[in-house]
C-alpha cells in the first residue's frame, strides 16, 4: 500500500522539478520486506555462479548506459558531468568486483585438536538486508551495498535519499534486465525515513542494516539495531585532514588536494576538510592552490561546469554560516571562484588562509567547496591536531620521502590514507572508518563478509 503523496525530485542547479516518485509509507515498507523475505528462500539457494552472472551483466549494462546514467545523476544531484560519469564507472565496478567474489565464498575444514571431530566452516547469507543510502553518490553508495548483498545470497530492501531516488530506481531496472528475480531488490522511496527504517529494524525478518550517511543518524540506527541485535554496518561522516610536508612535490600536492577537496564539489565523506601545510612551503602552496581554485568553473552540469551546487538550501545556509564563523574566528578568504548568475544552491569554491588551529570549521564536516588551510611546524603537534577529532574516515599525506609519508600515514587515526594521491576509493580495497566514522568495511573481500554469517558444523568423525 502506498499513500497518494509524491516526492518532487528537484535539480539543485536549476531548481526545476525533474520528476516525481511515490512518497511511500510504513505499510509499503513492510510489504517490501514481505516480498524480499519470500524471495530469500530461492535467491539464497541459487548457485554462486548464477548470482555472479547476474552481477556481471549488471556491470556491463551500467557501462552500456553510462552516459544516460551520468546525465541522470548530474540532474538529480547537481554534480558535474565528469564527476557523474566517474561515479557511474566506480559504481559499476562494485558489480564486477562482487561478481568475482560471489564465486569465491571460501570456507574452512579442520580437525579438532582432541581428534574425533571435524569442523566445517561456511559463510551463509545473513538474510533480508535493509540498505539506507545518502544523496551525495546516489549510484555508488547503492551498488557498494547491493552488489555484496546479492553476491552473498541476501535479498534487500533499499531506501535511497529522498533527494536522489531516480538513480536507485534506474539501477533496479538494470538489475531486472540483468536477470535479477522479482523481490530480490525492493526499493522504497519516502520522505518518512525515520518511521520506515524503524519499521524495518523492528521486523524480525530483517537481519542486517547497512547505512551510509551522517554520524548522528547512524548513532540513532545503532540504538534501534540494539533492540533486536541486528547486525550493523555503518559508513558515517568524516573530517579528512591533508598533510603536506616541506619536502613534498608541491605541484603534485596541489593536484591531489584539488581532487581530495573539490571532487563532487566537496560533498564527499572522504573530502579534505582541513589542509595542514608545512610553514616552509605554505606561501608557495597557497599561491598555486589558490590560483587553481579561482579557475574552477561553477554552474549547472549541462553548461560543462566543474563544480555544481550544494544539494539544497539548508546545505547552502550551513556552508555559508561555517565560513562566516571561520572569518569571525580569524580566518581570511584568500581565493574564491566566480559564482554563476543562475538560480541554484551554488557556493563559490573558497580558500580560507590563516585559519587558527582551534577554529570551529576544522572540527565539523564542511560538506562543501571550502578549503581551510592551517600552517604547521612541529610533526608531533601536527599529529596531535590531526587526530583530535571524533572522526576517522580518510586522510591524505603528501611527502617527498615515501618512508616518511607512510610513517605519517600510520600515525593518523583513519581507516583510509591516500599517500601522495587525493583519492582513496577503490572497489578492491576495504572502505571504511574508525572512531565515529563507522563500523565495518565496504568493497574488497570484507564487503562480502558484512552480508554473511559464519556457521560451522562440528562433525563426529569415525576414526
Ligand atoms: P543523512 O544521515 O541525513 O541521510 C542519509 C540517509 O539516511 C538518507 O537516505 C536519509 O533519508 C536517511 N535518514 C535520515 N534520517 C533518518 C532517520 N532518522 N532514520 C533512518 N534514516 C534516516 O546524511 P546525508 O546528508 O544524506 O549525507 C551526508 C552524510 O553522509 C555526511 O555526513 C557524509 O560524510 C556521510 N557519508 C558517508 C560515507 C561513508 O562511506 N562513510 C559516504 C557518503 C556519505
Amino acid at each position: 500500500m502506498t499513500s497518494n503523496r509524491n516526492i518532487p525530485v528537484e535539480n539543485p542547479a536549476t531548481l526545476e522539478v525533474l520528476s516525481e516518485v511515490p512518497d511511500q509509507d510504513v505499510g509499503a515498507a513492510r510489504e517490501a520486506v514481505d516480498r524480499a523475505a519470500r524471495a530469500f528462500a530461492d535467491w539464497s539457494r541459487t548457485a554462486p555462479r548464477h548470482r555472479s552472472d547476474v552481477l556481471r551483466r549488471a556491470f556491463e549494462l551500467m557501462l552500456r548506459d553510462r552516459d544516460e546514467l551520468a546525465g541522470l545523476i548530474a540532474r538529480e544531484n547537481g554534480k558535474s558531468l565528469a564527476d557523474a560519469a566517474a561515479e557511474v564507472g566506480y559504481a559499476a565496478e562494485f558489480f564486477r568486483w562482487f561478481s568475482e567474489e560471489a564465486v569465491r565464498p571460501g570456507g574452512e575444514y579442520g580437525d579438532a585438536p582432541a581428534g574425533g571431530t571435524r569442523t566445517l566452516v561456511s559463510h551463509r547469507p545473513i538474510g533480508v538486508a535493509a540498505l539506507v543510502t545518502p544523496w551525495n553518490f546516489p549510484a555508488a553508495m547503492a551498488t557498494r551495498k547491493i552488489a555484496p548483498a546479492l553476491a552473498a545470497g541476501c535479498t534487500v530492501v533499499l531506501k535511497p535519499a529522498a533527494e536522489t531516488p531516480l538513480t536507485a530506481l534506474a539501477i533496479a531496472r538494470l538489475l531486472a534486465e540483468a536477470g535479477l528475480p522479482e523481490g530480490v531488490l525492493e526499493i522504497v522511496t519516502t520522505t518518512d525515513a525515520g518511521p520506515v527504517v524503524t519499521a524495518w529494524l523492528g521486523d524480525q525478518r530483517v537481519r542486517k542494516i547497512s547505512f551510509t550517511g551522517s554520524t548522528g543518524v547512524g548513532r540513532t540506527l545503532l540504538r534501534q539495531a540494539a533492540d533486536r541485535i541486528v547486525n550493523a554496518s555503518m559508513e558515517l561522516g568524516g573530517n579528512a585532514p591533508v598533510v603536506i610536508t616541506e619536502d613534498a612535490d608541491l605541484d603534485a600536492a596541489v593536484v591531489g588536494t584539488m581532487i581530495a577537496k573539490f571532487r563532487n564539489g566537496g560533498q564527499a565523506c572522504t573530502a579534505a576538510n582541513r589542509i595542514y601545510v608545512h610553514s616552509d612551503v605554505a606561501f608557495d602552496f597557497l599561491a598555486k592552490f589558490g590560483a587553481e581554485v579561482e579557475k574552477l568553473i561553477v554552474g549547472p552540469a549541462v553548461d560543462g561546469a566543474a563544480i555544481g551546487p550544494l544539494i539544497n538550501a539548508r546545505a547552502l545556509h550551513r556552508v555559508t554560516e561555517a565560513v562566516d564563523l571561520a572569518v569571525r574566528e580569524g580566518a581570511r578568504i584568500s581565493h574564491q571562484a566566480q559564482l554563476p548568475d543562475v538560480p541554484g544552491y551554488f557556493y563559490p569554491p573558497t580558500v580560507l588562509a590563516d585559519v587558527p588551529a582551534d577554529a570551529t570549521i576544522l572540527r565539523e564536516e564542511i560538506f562543501g567547496p571550502v578549503a581551510p588551510i592551517v600552517v604547521w611546524r612541529d610533526e608531533d603537534e601536527l599529529l596531535r591536531q590531526v587526530n583530535e577529532t571524533e572522526y576517522g574516515l580518510a586522510a591524505y599525506v603528501f611527502a617527498g620521502e615515501l618512508g616518511r609519508a607512510v610513517r605519517l600515514g600510520e600515525r593518523i587515526d583513519a581507516g583510509m590514507v591516500g599517500i601522495n594521491r587525493g583519492l582513496v576509493s577503490d572497489p578492491s580495497a576495504p572502505f571504511g572508518g574508525v572512531k565515529q566514522s563507522g563500523l565495518g568495511r565496504e568493497g574488497a573481500r570484507d564487503g562480502l563478509r558484512e552480508f554473511q554469517e559464519t556457521q560451522y558444523l562440528s562433525v563426529e568423525w569415525p576414526t
